[in-house]
This record gives structure tokens, sequence and C-alpha cells, in this order.
């Protein structure tokens, strides 16, 4: 069988090293078809896919993590999305055609946003420039500087498939100094097409067939959006009488479209004034108690 849209986690349990390994097909193509720009460009979103994945798999939350790359060149805004449940989607911002290059070229001046939305926690936010060679890289560079975790990856996208692994330090009291370098070098020899071509199992056998490798059940990743009508209507309701008034004299509808799924939303004048009237309800009684 090979193995597509799944996530799948690793342990060196002597070597304090754990793994993930990422491979998106369909919930990558479903993401991207929402989303305009050059092949380039595309690949940039995939590759961020790829690693909010594994990344929402590093920590414990009930919600949403959102790895959000912003600068001040051609892309102009990158969203990757993950949720607990491995629901994945994607937005890109900026010129539909840009030039190859680094990612100073791509994103100009940035810097890249990890935030986590938790159901019941304190939102979390940790921000790094965007500088290196990759993706990837500013990912490292994010978890050795607020992690202090030695961490590695590897993230690829292609038309077909954006795919990804992760190798990071435990925090275990013991060092592993030594066996984290020995596991680094012969991480060290993956190829991108074996990314793209091999199955997890046939990967961690190719790169380390003489460790000790547990590996935990593949959990399976889709595209799904939660853009919602009530979620639209409480961003509506924000926006104030005024403004939808004003809108309202220039257009008889008012429409909404997802930026992650295109979904169409549309509101006309009774729409609106409902969307006001039960808003303001909640909001009088919510004062009350
Ligand atoms: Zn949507």
């Amino acid at each position: 069988m090979i193995e597509q849209d799944l996530l799948r986690r690793f342990l060196f349990e002597e070597l304090g090293v754990r793994g993930e390994w990422v491979k998106l097909t369909h919930s990558w193509q479903a993401a991207k078809f929402h989303q305009r720009g050059s092949e380039n460009v595309q690949q940039q979103l995939g590759q961020a896919l790829a690693a909010v994945v594994m990344l929402s798999a590093t920590v414990k939350f009930t919600g949403s993590m959102i790895l959000q790359a912003q600068g001040d060149g051609d892309i102009k805004t990158l969203v990757a999305q993950a949720t607990d449940q491995r629901k994945i989607r994607g937005l890109v911002r900026g010129k539909e055609n840009v030039a190859e290059g680094s990612l100073e070229t791509l994103f100009g001046q940035g810097r890249l946003v990890l935030t986590i939305e938790s159901e019941n926690g304190q939102p979390y936010q940790g921000i790094v420039p965007l500088r290196g060679s990759n993706l990837a890289a500013v990912v490292q560079t994010y978890f050795e500087q607020s992690e202090q975790l030695k961490t590695r990856l590897w993230l690829f996208a292609n038309a077909t498939h954006a795919v990804g692994l992760l190798l990071q330090e435990l925090p275990t009291p013991e060092d592993h100094e030594a066996d984290w370098e020995h596991i680094e070098i012969l991480a060290n020899t993956v190829t991108e097409q074996e990314l793209f071509d091999l199955d997890c199992e046939q990967l961690l056998y190719r790169l380390f067939n003489e460790e000790k490798v547990r590996l935990f059940d593949p959990e399976p990743v889709e595209f799904s959006c939660a853009c919602s009508r009530p979620n639209i209507e409480k961003t509506l309701f924000a926006m104030g009488r005024t403004e939808l008034e004003d809108i309202l004299k220039e257009q008889d509808i008012i429409e909404v479209n997802c930026e992650f799924c295109s979904e169409q939303y549309r509101f006309d004048k009774i729409d609106v004034e409902n969307i006001l009237s039960q808003h303001s309800n909640v909001n009088t009684s919510e004062t009350r108690h």
C-alpha cells in the first residue's frame, strides 16, 4: 500500500531522539486547489503545511496551530494551519508570479509566527525572523531559540505531494549529544526523491537500519476548512452597523469568500439586520449577568 495523507511519529528510545514523517497527497492537492501562485509559491505553501502538521504533533493541545510567514516581498502572507485532529488548510497572498530565489527574495524582510489557539488554555505565540536558506531552516532556528531543543527538518513540495521529516532531541536529563550527532549524520543523507517516493518504513530502514526505532500508528491527515456561517456573522457584526449599511447602499448583497476553501457566504439586507439584532441581544444578556 502506498502511504499518503499520513503523519507517522517514531522514536529512538535509547538515543533520546524522536522523529516524524509526513506525506500529504490528496490533502495537499485540495488545499492548493483554492490558492493561486506560481509553482515556487505553491512549494512554499506545501512545505509550510508539511511543517505545521509535524509541529502540531510535537505539543499537546486542543485547537489549532498556525504557522504564518509575513513579509514585504512578493509573497505577503502565507498561512498554514493544522488542528490537533490533523485537519489542514492554508493560504498564500502576494504576486502570482514570483522569481526563484532565497527566502529573502520571496518574502523580503519578514518573520515567521507560530501560534497555538488552544480551546482551553492560553494562546501561545512565538516569532523568528524569516532568515535562512528555506522554511525548514527558519523552523529549526525557532526551536533552537525558543525551546532550546536540537531540531532538524526536511521539507519538500511538488504538484503532487508535500512531504517532511523532522528529528528532535528529547528533553531528557541524560546527555545524548553523541547519539544526536550520529542520528543527524545518518539523516543528512536523505534526498528529496526518497521523501517523495518511499513509505515511512522504507525510509527509516534506508536511513537508520542499524538503529532500534519504535514506529507509532499512522495518523490520517485531511484538508478541512473550519469556516462557517456563524463565524462570518461574528466578523460582520464586529464591522458595525454603519459600515455594513454603507456597503449595502452600494450593493444588494454582501458576499464573503473564504480564503482557505473558496466557500461563498451571501448576506442580504434582512440577513444583516438579523445579525445586528441577534448579536446585540447576546451582548446585552452577557453584560447583565
Ligand atoms: Zn473555508
